[in-house]
């Protein structure tokens, strides 16, 4: 028998359990999302680390060391098949007092405990040659090389654009408003635009979990946003340490970290604050988070760049479940339901296991037949100025729309661009936005933030899309950004 099933949710999580599902040929898989593109919630906007999981205590969450675990190793792999930007530059913990260095000893012992290799302490001169950007003032820092970074957005992207290739279906920009049960069966979902119908329903929501649980009366949890806000440096700022350093972790966060992202700049944050459960839209920053980030990482780094170098702020909202622990479950009642909720960190690391655990789960339930051809790989937008001379000219050559840069400071050309098009189109976007365009080619990632190539973007998306440049949004309904003619903005009021 085939089973259709609908997965709520284009984050890492349900990205993640789409590629997995993939694999089988006796599923139709259809991921919703509210959002008009992938990987907008919570995913889009976190320190973006592969964590080593020596920071996970096997007693308190046993579930979630294991899959910490198991989805650090099997990133190892997933970026290489799919060709996701990271760096595996290993992390030191830094602790500038005596109860920061008994924290290190702790992680020592469950990095023993969760068999995470090379953990070791790291004191006195080699600390410093380790990383001259640390603190004199620090006495000791917790190495674990196993440490890596990933770009978490383009992560999403390689993921949709892989179940893609793999005949996953895409429905963006409706949100889920109901689920249809009848006979104690989930028989499909509700959206605000349409009907689905499917007989397994996955919850992916991220921070809105517990209101999709809720509509098959399951009430038993809540998602509270913890909100972490960042600082985001340019590209060209100096010193930018090589490996990625952070605070000591509290019970409630891992700490402060400083750390080079794949793209090149110095990422700074994020704060952990707890906010009202009706606040799952709060992701701004704020004075006192952004002083609060400058502060710690002046505990351990010797120099922070100055402020005019700070090309944006931004903050994201960790959805907490109640206890700390991933609910990871099938339901009886309504039968097919099943929950990946309360994706808190290491989410990110996690996701490829929890994909792999909802799997399982699922094959519990329905016997899943494996595909006889399954695509694995996946290749990323080919970077122009990334290339050498030679083969940037056989590019030019082939399509001279390559020769033609559009973003200075990253040096993006217009056949970039019309590639991003392209594959937003693939995986079934409506709507191209500016944001769009910029998680796929990293236009408008640089210094000017947009402000001098954005213009010449919305040409190109206008002539490519056939709308009016000022008709395009950054990110979606409502947030156009007013090129071309911008007095009928005015006009409209
Ligand atoms: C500040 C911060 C720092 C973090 N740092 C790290 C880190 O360094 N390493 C790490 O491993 N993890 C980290 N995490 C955790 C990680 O980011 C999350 O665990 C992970 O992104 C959660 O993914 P998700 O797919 O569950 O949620 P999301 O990415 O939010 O995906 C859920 C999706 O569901 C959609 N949705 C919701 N409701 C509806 C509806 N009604 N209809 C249709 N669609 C709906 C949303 O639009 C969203 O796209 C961090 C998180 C934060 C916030």
């Amino acid at each position: 028998m085939n089973y259709r099933v609908i997965i709520i949710g284009a984050g890492i999580v349900g990205l993640s359990i789409a590629r997995v599902l993939s694999r089988y040929e006796n599923i139709e898989i259809l991921v919703i999302d509210k959002n008009p593109d992938v990987g907008w919630g919570v995913s889009k906007a976190n320190t973006s680390i592969i964590h080593p999981c020596h920071e996970e205590d096997p007693e308190k969450h046993p579930l979630r060391t294991k899959l910490c675990i198991e989805g650090h190793n099997t990133w190892y792999e997933w970026v290489k098949e799919l060709d996701i930007p990271s760096r595996w530059p290993g992390e030191i913990i830094v602790a500038t007092n005596e109860v920061e260095y008994n924290v290190l000893k702790h992680y020592i012992e469950l990095a023993r405990r969760n068999s995470v290799p090379g953990v070791r302490l790291v004191e006195g001169e080699e600390l410093f040659e380790f990383e001259p950007v640390i603190n004199r003032n620090s006495i000791a820092g917790l190495y674990a090389p196993s440490a890596g970074t990933i770009d978490p957005i383009q992560a999403c992207i390689a993921l949709a654009e892989n179940a893609a290739d793999n005949n996953v279906k895409f429905v963006l920009g409706e949100k889920v408003i109901d689920i249809v049960v009848e006979d104690k069966k989930v028989k499909g979902v509700i959206t605000d635009k349409n009907k689905y119908e499917a007989e397994i329903v996955i919850n992916a929501a991220g921070l809105y979990a517990d209101e999709i649980a809720r509509m098959v009366g399951i009430n038993d949890y809540e998602i509270r946003p913890r909100r972490g806000q960042y600082i985001l440096f340019d590209r060209t700022v100096r010193p930018k340490p090589d490996k990625i350093i952070h605070t000591a972790p509290t019970p409630k966060t891992k700490g402060v970290y400083i750390l080079k992202t794949t793209e090149d700049s110095l990422l700074i944050g994020p704060t952990a604050e707890d906010l009202p459960i009706d606040q799952k839209e709060a992701t701004y920053t704020t004075n006192d988070g952004i002083k609060f980030v400058l502060e710690n990482a002046k505990k351990i780094i010797n120099q922070i760049p100055p402020m005019s170098h700070v090309i944006r702020t931004f903050a994201g909202l960790r959805p907490e479940p109640p206890d700390g622990n991933y609910i990871l479950r099938f339901h009886e009642e309504p039968w097919g339901f099943f929950e990946a909720a309360g994706i808190r960190s290491p989410g990110l690391t996690a996701a490829p296991a929890i994909a792999n655990y909802i799997k399982n789960l699922i094959s519990q339930h329905i016997d899943l037949i494996p595909k006889k051809k399954w695509i694995h790989t996946r290749r990323r937008i080919t970077n122009f100025l990334k290339l050498d001379m030679n083969d940037r000219n056989k590019l030019i050559e082939k399509d001279s729309r390559y020769g033609k840069i559009v973003c200075q400071c990253m040096g993006i050309s217009e056949a970039e661009i019309i590639e991003a098009i392209g594959r937003m189109r693939k995986i079934g976007v409506k709507e191209i936005t500016f944001d769009g365009i910029k998680f796929r080619t990293h236009s408008m990632y640089g210094r000017c933030q947009g402000i001098f190539c954005r213009p010449l973007i919305s040409l190109i998306v206008a002539r490519e899309v056939g709308i009016k440049p000022w008709k395009i949004t950054l990110k979606g309904t409502n947030s156009f950004y007013g090129i071309g003619f911008v007095k009928e903005l005015f006009l409209k009021r």
